[in-house]
């Protein structure tokens, strides 16, 4: 017994370093800067952090999804890392600020540690959604370059972990305008919300293949900033209503921090709860999902802002008042899998409607309840389309994604939880 003890003492640990090593990432933080006409990207720092949350067979997105794309090749010259994303940046450029200024806005990626020279691509799509080469950036992981650096450690609330992070979808709720006497208020809150994700439709059918866990990191003051009233709070993430002049638009600018407490625990996908009760939220493509946690319709706000964030559907309404102009081309198939231009149909949900239902579906009552071809979505009454007559990513109802969207959400989770 002892010998067998000696003989496996060497090999777990083996193991255990292994486990460490594949859960260090490279971290490499920039700005995206310029205008409507123009943009640019500066890298700001690159830093070894651990907890990578995606298991090998996720490093290559192969979706497609996103307005950017980074792609990351090894010292052999071999594709490594894909990750399709959105964020701020590809909404401001569309609104009437960006005609008349430049600014920058901050986005990090990811990518599993490897060792020696790595080159980074930076995409971005034309109106056409073809993708265009912006910026190569090469770094060498072992110089001194990379910051070896301590990122400020909260602790960790594993508020339902079910396996490892390499084989689950890891959500990870992070606070937002809740002071250290409001962590139990916060933990209360992410509880709530996650039950509220686990009971509704797709997500009731993979609770076993989803982690959640809550970083319990405290800013100075409670609340958040609404600056059409003239209240700005001092928070950790400095979130504020209100995102360029839409009131209930509720985001953060703060992304490199975000980053900085994201690092504390595996994320595959990041929920900014806001300790207001007031209506707003925000959704970013594979960047990040936000909501107001003590609204009445939290519920409703979290799934349709993670609808965007985790699974990049399109907004399917096309009535309510948005900031960004020209948004969805409708000349191509959008990249969004919830709504389409007709162009490329057979790409989207085609196969979910039925032989009866005539394509665009006219809006008769017979056709209420089927999947089809609706027009109007994505902010636009005409020339868009969107599958459902109403969904979750239409109009306020929580637990109600049409059939398309619920096949998006769930390719997604099982593409994480493999
Ligand atoms: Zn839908």
């Amino acid at each position: 017994m002892k010998k067998l003890i000696v003989f496996l003492l060497p090999l777990m640990a083996i193991m255990f370093c292994q486990a460490q090593s594949n859960s260090k990432a490279l971290r490499i933080d920039f700005y995206r800067s310029g205008n409507d006409c123009t943009e640019m990207i500066s890298i700001k720092q690159i830093a070894v952090q651990n907890n990578l949350s995606v298991g090998e067979h996720a490093w290559i997105d192969s979706v497609n999804y996103g307005f950017y794309r980074i792609d990351a090749y090894n010292s052999q010259g071999d594709l490594f890392f894909r990750r399709g994303y959105s964020s701020l940046f590809n909404e401001w450029i569309t609104t009437d600020e960006a005609k008349t200024m430049s600014r920058s806005f901050q986005e990090s990626v990811l990518i599993p540690f490897q060792m020696g020279d790595i080159k980074l691509v930076f995409f971005n799509r034309d109106h056409s959604n073809v993708w265009h080469k912006q910026f190569e950036y090469s770094f060498n992981s072992e110089s001194d370059q990379v910051l070896q650096k301590h990122f400020h450690k909260y602790p960790v609330e594993e508020l339902s972990v079910n396996g490892d992070p390499f084989q689950m979808l890891d959500i990870l709720f992070i606070p937002d305008g809740y002071t250290a006497e409001e962590m139990d208020d916060f933990k209360n809150d992410a509880e709530r919300v996650m039950k509220d994700i686990l009971d509704s439709d797709p997500f009731n059918e993979y609770s076993s293949k989803i982690n959640f866990r809550a970083v319990m990191a405290p800013g100075e003051e409670s609340g958040t900033d609404f600056p059409h009233k003239n209240i700005w709070k001092e928070t950790l993430l400095n979130t504020t209503f209100n995102t360029f002049g839409t009131e209930r638009y509720l985001t953060t600018f703060s992304y490199h921090t975000l980053m900085d407490v994201a690092a504390n625990a595996p994320a595959d996908h990041i929920v900014i709860l806001v300790n207001t009760d007031e209506y707003g939220g925000a959704g970013f493509y594979n960047f990040y999902s936000l909501a107001a946690a003590k609204n009445a319709y939290t519920n409703f706000l979290v799934e349709h802002e993670m609808g965007h964030g985790l699974s990049g559907l399109a907004d399917e309404y096309y009535t309510s008042d948005v900031a960004v102009n020209d948004y969805h081309p409708t000349h191509v198939e959008p990249w969004e899998p919830n709504i389409t231009s007709l162009v490329d149909f057979e790409s989207k949900w085609d196969s979910l409607v039925a032989d009866d239902v005539p394509i665009p579906t006219p809006k008769k009552e017979e056709y209420k309840d089927q999947t089809g071809a609706f027009e109007g979505a994505g902010y636009l009454a005409k020339g868009l389309y969107r599958p459902a007559y109403d969904c979750t990513m239409k109009s306020v109802k929580y637990d109600n994604f049409c059939e398309a969207c619920k096949r998006a959400v769930s390719s997604m989770i099982r593409w994480y939880a493999h």
